[in-house]
This record gives structure tokens, C-alpha cells and sequence, in this order.
């Protein structure tokens, strides 16, 4: 359906796009994955020619987009696009912003548009906001209603540039879910995405990108639990970490907590564990003796999704496990954790929580 060959994209001296090249099947859905600033937003850009491309060529099932005699816009009406911002239309009401490409490009009847509207609608589930004004929806509900209107351009091809990224944790999931849905439909879909877990879930293929090519590409499973090359493997095997450190006894608990709770809302780390890692904290800091300097380590890999506390304390050795003012505390502790562990080390007090991830 989609045949990339050799694509570049220069800016002056800048070489983003190196040389791009991919086979895209009808149904296929890809999420391009990679660290920012590699090209993935100029790739999907250059697809659907809101950016020229440098070289190379790009065909759309066996038409040339950049042959000159090529009617640009018909094939553009093919490709629908999402971005982070969701740009609708401010002064139309849902529904109008949903008819008026149909109405304008496609020579629609109004009534025909204002039906399929409404199908498209009911469909990412806002049938009853069609009459309001995107400013009276939520984030979320906004990118959906950007889903619909791409859809009423009766698009076959759907290009998605980081749908979620400018969402609020709690409404992620929504918009998630109605790709998901698309997916079920034989759509195809290019998703330019930082959620991992859904990008292995939904797609057929996945691309990394990095230094202006497809550095790397495979079957979800091949490149989150068995990437080959070094960069994908870096990228994939990546730690994110928090820090915090502790002066003295009278530390600001709710500040520390709500830095948990940005991190875990980050992450996509479920409310519940956000609670009880932000518990789990508290009570290792209780452990402690001396709070002239306690640094805590909050690290989350989005391999395995696993979740670690590290604590980290100086002065004279103390074994929690040792304490019986402790007991409460490592039950608890025990209660959330895969593992605990204690070491002094370097004149440093040294406790690890492995801390249960589970939805
Ligand atoms: P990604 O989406 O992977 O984060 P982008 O495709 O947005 O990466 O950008 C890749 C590089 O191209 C960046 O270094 C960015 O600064 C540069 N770039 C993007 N658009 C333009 C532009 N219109 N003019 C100049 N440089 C640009
Ligand atoms: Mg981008």
C-alpha cells in the first residue's frame, strides 16, 4: 500500500530523513518508536506531503506522490493525520467540525455528512458532545473527536503523531482504546508513540528510528525482548529514575509524594501502585537513623515494567530487619514488594524494594 524508497529530508545543513525506506501492507499497523529529534514527526510529515522531501520517492497504492502531474490533495484525503494538539476548529461546534471537510473537499450533501457524522461519533463514544464546542471537551475527548474527523475524510491510511503525548494520564487510555478499535477494522496505521506497552500490543511491526533511518524493525516481539542492534537495545532496556534526597527529619512528605505521583502518572503506572509506592517510601524513610542525608531512588524500567525503591542512607549501620520497631513497617513493605533487600555498604545504609507493577 505504502512504499518508501530512499526518502530524505534536509533542512539547510541539517540531514534528518538519511535515507528511509519501507513496505507497508494494507491492515498493517506500525508504530515508530525512537528518542526525540530522530525524524519520526519529518517522516510522517513527508508521507502525507505537508513537509517536500528531499529525495527519494514515496508511493501510495502505485500512485507517485512526487511526480508533478500527481494530484497532491486527492491522495492527502487518503492519509488522515492526528497530532499532539489536537487543532480543531475553536468557532464550529463537534459536529460541524466533523462535516466540513466532507461538505467543502468531498462535495458532500450536508445532510449525508451530518449523518456519517454521527455515526463517527457514536463510534469513539461522544455522540452527545456533537452539538458542543471543542473547548467544552476534555483532552481526551478532543483527540478522539480529531480520530472522527480524519475517519470522515473517509481516509484509509491513518498517520498518528504522538496522539497522547499532550494528555493527562487519566486520559490516555480513552484515546488508546479507539485506535485500538480502528485497529480491529483493518485500518492501516502509522503511530509515532512513547507508550510502549500499547505500541507492542497494537502493532503488526514496529520501527525504531534512529540518525535519519529505520535503524532497526520487527515483529513487536523481536524488538522489545529481542532487539539486535546496540542503539535499539539501549533504547529499549531504558531506566527512568526520580531522585530525592532528605535533609532532616522534618522533610516535606507531601511534597515527596506528589513527585511520586508525577512519576508514576509519567509512567503509566496504575493510581493504586502510585499509592502504595508513595506508603512504601514513608515507611522506609521511618527505618532510617540519621536524616542529615537520605537519598531515594525511584526507577522504572519499560522493559518489564518493573519498579524499584532504592534508599540510600549514611552513618552507622542499621539493619532494618533487626528492629522490632520495624515489624509493622516491613510487613507492609513485604505485602507490596517482590523482594527486599539490605546492605551497608561504603558507610551507607543500602535498602532495595522491588515493588509489585501489576495493573
Ligand atoms: P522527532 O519527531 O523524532 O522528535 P522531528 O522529526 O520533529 O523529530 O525533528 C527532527 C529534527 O529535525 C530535529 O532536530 C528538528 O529540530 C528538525 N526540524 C524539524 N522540523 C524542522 C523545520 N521545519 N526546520 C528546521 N529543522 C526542523
Ligand atoms: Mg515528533
Amino acid at each position: 500500500m505504502i512504499t518508501v524508497k530512499n526518502l530524505s529530508k534536509h533542512y539547510g545543513d541539517l540531514v534528518v530523513l538519511k535515507d528511509i525506506n519501507a513496505d507497508i501492507k494494507k491492515g498493517e499497523i506500525i508504530s515508530i518508536i525512537g528518542p526525540s529529534g530522530t525524524g519520526k514527526s519529518t517522516f510522517l510529515r513527508c508521507l502525507n506531503l505537508l513537509e517536500t522531501p528531499t529525495g527519494g520517492s514515496i508511493n501510495i497504492e502505485g500512485v507517485s506522490l512526487l511526480d508533478k502531474g500527481t494530484n497532491v490533495s486527492k491522495i492527502r484525503q487518503k492519509m488522515g493525520m492526528v497530532f499532539q494538539s489536537f487543532n480543531l476548529y475553536a468557532h464550529l461546534t463537534i459536529l460541524e467540525n466533523l462535516t466540513i471537510g466532507p461538505v467543502k473537499l468531498l462535495k458532500k450533501k450536508q445532510e449525508d455528512a451530518d449523518y456519517k457524522a454521527m455515526e463517527l461519533l457514536k463510534l469513539v463514544g461522544l455522540a452527545e458532545k456533537a452539538y458542543n464546542f471543542p473547548d467544552e471537551l476534555s483532552g481526551g475527548q478532543k483527540q478522539r473527536v480529531a480520530i472522527a474527523r480524519c475517519l470522515a475524510m473517509e481516509t484509509n491510511i491513518l498517520l498518528f503523531d504522538e496522539p497522547t503525548s499532550a494528555l493527562d494520564p487519566t486520559m490516555i487510555s480513552e484515546v488508546l482504546a479507539v485506535i485500538r478499535r480502528l485497529a480491529k477494522e483493518n485500518m492501516t496505521m502509522m503511530i509515532v508513540t512513547h507508550e510502549m506497552e500499547f505500541a507492542r500490543s497494537i502493532s503488526s511491526r514496529v520501527f525504531y528510528m534512529d540518525d535519519g533511518i529505520i535503524y532497526e524493525e520487527g515483529t513487536p516481539d523481536q524488538i522489545f525482548d529481542n532487539p539486535q542492534k546496540e542503539k535499539t537495545k539501549a533504547f529499549i532496556h531504558r531506566v527512568r529514575s526520580m531522585y530525592y534526597t532528605i535533609k532532616s527529619k522534618d522533610y516535606d512528605l507531601y511534597d515527596l509524594q506528589a513527585e511520586i505521583e508525577i512519576f508514576c502518572e509519567k509512567h503509566v503506572i496504575s493510581a493504586k501502585v502510585s499509592d502504595y509506592t508513595q506508603l512504601l517510601s514513608e515507611e522506609v524513610i521511618v527505618m532510617q537513623k540519621d536524616f542529615s542525608n537520605i537519598c531515594l531512588q525511584l526507577s522504572y524500567s519499560e522493559k518489564d515494567r518493573s519498579l524499584e525503591l532504592v534508599c540510600e542512607s549514611s552513618g552507622e549501620q542499621l539493619n532494618p530487619f533487626e528492629n522490632e520497631d520495624n515489624e509493622i513497617g516491613l510487613k507492609i513493605i513485604k505485602a507490596h514488594c517482590l523482594s527486599v533487600d539490605y546492605i551497608y555498604a561504603n558507610g551507607k545504609n543500602i535498602m532495595t524494594l522491588k515493588i509489585k507493577n501489576e495493573g
